[in-house]
């Protein structure tokens, strides 16, 4: 069957002399791998479009399942042009794609993770702030996935610790927050997320595009939050993003 998506370009590995494997997010099958036979060769048209982080519209073979689908043609809608200027702005953008591969499964359609990812790559290239855009990435990704950690409210005694500015202790081995009455019934080592850096982290994944950028995040309350979401993604998956270390902003 022949089908046509629009897609985030996720991945490519090279197989054989020619060809090579994509690993890409569509709108409407999630998640799919696709080989594309020849595409090194000298002067194939699409060898632009089909390149890591690219925003195309592609038509490809679907197979039974359990095989590669066959690439037949693409047109790229988008290839981020000025996010591609700045190193910041392209590990951030790597960063997404590869959070998108790790923590999805093959072939489980999600359009609105493609939505998500699309959208924080026309943000991050349109200005948006990088550590803004990717609290706000991961956090939805964690959230349209079902696994989102609770940092609002104590696991214990449900006070909103955001609402009032209050301390909260997270569990990253529990993916739950406690307040400092409560931390006691926790488990496992606690990071301290201040009542300011909750608020601020709150207005952020609540926020669509401009008022994303009028929350300044201070080095250390980014380092926080971005340290307080890895331990608990590593706890969850038992896995660490190669690009983790990049990305402190520092
Ligand atoms: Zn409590």
């Amino acid at each position: 069957m022949i089908i046509q998506q629009e897609a985030i370009v996720l991945r490519c590995i090279d197989y054989g002399d020619s060809s090579q494997i994509f690993t890409l997010f569509t709108q409407d099958y999630g998640k799919i791998g696709v080989m594309a036979k020849g595409l090194k060769r000298n002067k194939n048209p699409y060898q632009g479009g089909m390149q890591v982080l690219n925003h195309i519209k592609i038509l490809y073979y679907q197979k039974k399942e359990g095989l590669l689908s066959l690439f037949k043609e693409c047109d790229i809608q988008n290839h981020f042009p000025s996010l591609r200027k700045d190193l910041l702005r392209v590990f951030t953008a790597l960063y997404f794609v590869e959070f998108i591969r790790e923590f999805t499964i093959e072939n489980d359609p999600n359009a609105r993770v493609f939505r998500l990812l699309r959208h924080s790559l026309d943000q991050l290239a349109s200005g948006a702030l990088p550590q803004n855009i990717l609290l706000y990435l991961q956090w939805h990704s964690m959230c349209l996935l079902g696994i989102n950690p609770n940092i609002e409210y104590c696991n214990h005694c449900q006070k909103r610790m955001a609402l009032l500015c209050k301390d909260a202790f997270f569990s990253p081995k529990e993916g739950v927050a406690y307040c400092e009455e409560c931390k006691k019934y926790s488990k496992g080592e606690l990071v301290i997320i201040q009542g300011v850096t909750l608020q601020k982290i709150h207005i952020i994944v609540n926020s669509h595009n401009a008022r994303i950028n009028q929350i300044f995040l201070m080095p250390q309350e980014y380092h926080t939050l971005f340290h307080s979401f890895r331990l608990y993604l590593r706890f969850a998956f038992d896995k660490e993003l190669r690009l983790n270390r990049y990305l402190l902003f520092s």
